[in-house]
């Protein structure tokens, strides 16, 4: 088993990832909990929640689903789950299980620090890209006016990580959790990226998963140790999301996943970095990597100035000064702000390519 320690202000916790282990969440459970509220998706809640109910032996068990994917993550939903919560009488002595995607974690976690104040709460991840979700602990809903604009910092006491879990999930999903870990290696690890590049997501094993998610998630656990509320350096973790929160928002949430926006950017940031600091930082192997490995590369039919404005509206913009994540070199990135007329003609050069 691969596992890993997280400290945080207020308290530490512990990752875990490895084979089969859904079926044992009760033995990293404490057993004085009044009651478990398990909180789905009904994609996930199928394949996976009778399975991690193995062995809990409370009878005060609840559990309910949200409609799978990015529009649950919103107030109506957070506000049924209260209901239940209350109906159910839960109390600051229960537990919240997040079983799912990255929408289910934010959503239940975000339910978890508020109810009563803020309750225990577990991530039970079962896309690649939760390693970036379940770490770190972000929880949030969306806004009609923007995405995660209500929530906090409200990290889990634990992450329990299934990699068989992984199997069910559809192409499109890998590729955009291994986008986030690619993004890892980039900004903290080149050994790791070596490993990463040659790699043909259709054939991956289970242990390279629990290989490449450990690592990334130490990546990632060692930037937010360091740096909880993003002051500096966990901005780093945005690299290649300026211009894909800015995509994502022009195509309408849903056309492509978070990391094949992710992707786009990064190849993008990568042009940008290696025309200011003059030298190759693998552009040319990213970019055979996405084509091998079928990710959609366009820019579509976004207009260059509909992306900058975007750009701008996005909350990690600060005075609508657009700020990127750059690379000086593999593994070290840098927070560069850039003008319309510098981002204007980038996104032109970019766009032809
Ligand atoms: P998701 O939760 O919507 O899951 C993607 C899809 O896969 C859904 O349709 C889901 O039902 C399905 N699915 C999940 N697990 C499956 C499995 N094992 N087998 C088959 N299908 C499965 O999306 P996501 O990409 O996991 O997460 C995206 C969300 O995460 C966004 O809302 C984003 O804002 C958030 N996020 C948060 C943080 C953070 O720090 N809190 C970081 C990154 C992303
Ligand atoms: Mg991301």
């Amino acid at each position: 088993m691969n596992e890993l320690v997280v400290h945080t202000s207020t308290h530490s916790y512990n990752i875990y990832i490895d084979e089969q282990i859904r079926y044992q969440i009760s033995k990293f459970i404490a057993n004085d909990y009044s009651s478990i509220f398990i909180i789905s998706d009904d994609q996930v809640a199928p394949l996976y929640l009778d399975d991690i109910m193995t062995g809990i032996e409370t009878e005060r068990i609840f559990h309910t689903v949200i409609p799978s994917g990015e529009a649950s993550k919103n107030i109506d939903q957070y506000y049924r789950l209260q209901t239940i919560a209350m109906e159910k009488k839960l109390d600051r002595r229960s537990l919240i299980i997040a079983l799912g995607g990255g929408v289910v974690g934010d959503l239940a976690g975000f339910v978890a620090a508020t109810f009563m104040r803020g309750i225990d709460y577990i991530q039970v991840p079962t896309t690649i890209l939760a390693h970036d979700s379940s770490v770190g602990g972000k929880v949030a809903i969306n806004h009609e006016l923007g995405k995660n604009m209500i929530g906090n910092f409200y990290p889990p006491k634990a992450v329990i990580y299934d990699v068989n879990t992984l199997k069910t999930l559809p192409d499109h999903e890998i590729r955009s959790g291994y986008a986030e870990l690619i993004k890892e290696a980039f900004i903290a690890n080149a050994e790791f990226l070596q490993q990463l590049l040659p790699l043909t997501l259709a054939t991956i094993s289970n242990d390279q998963l629990k290989d490449h998610l450990f690592q990334g998630v130490k990546i990632k656990a060692d930037i937010v140790e360091k740096d909880e509320k993003e002051l500096n350096i966990r901005k780093f973790l945005n690299f290649g999301h300026t211009l894909a929160h800015a995509l994502e928002a022009e195509l309408g949430y849903g056309k492509i996943t978070h990391g094949e926006a992710v992707a786009i950017g990064m190849l993008f940031a990568l042009k940008i970095s290696e025309h200011k600091y003059n030298k190759s930082l693998y552009y040319d192997q990213l970019l055979n990597w996405l084509q091998g490995n079928n990710y959609p590369l366009s820019l579509f039919h976004t207009g260059i100035d509909q992306l900058i404005n975007a750009m701008k509206l996005d909350k990690k913009a600060q005075y609508q000064q657009i700020q990127m994540v750059l690379l000086s070199s593999i593994g070290k990135p840098v927070v560069v702000n850039l003008t319309d007329d510098e981002l204007h003609s980038y996104l032109q050069s970019f766009k032809k390519e």
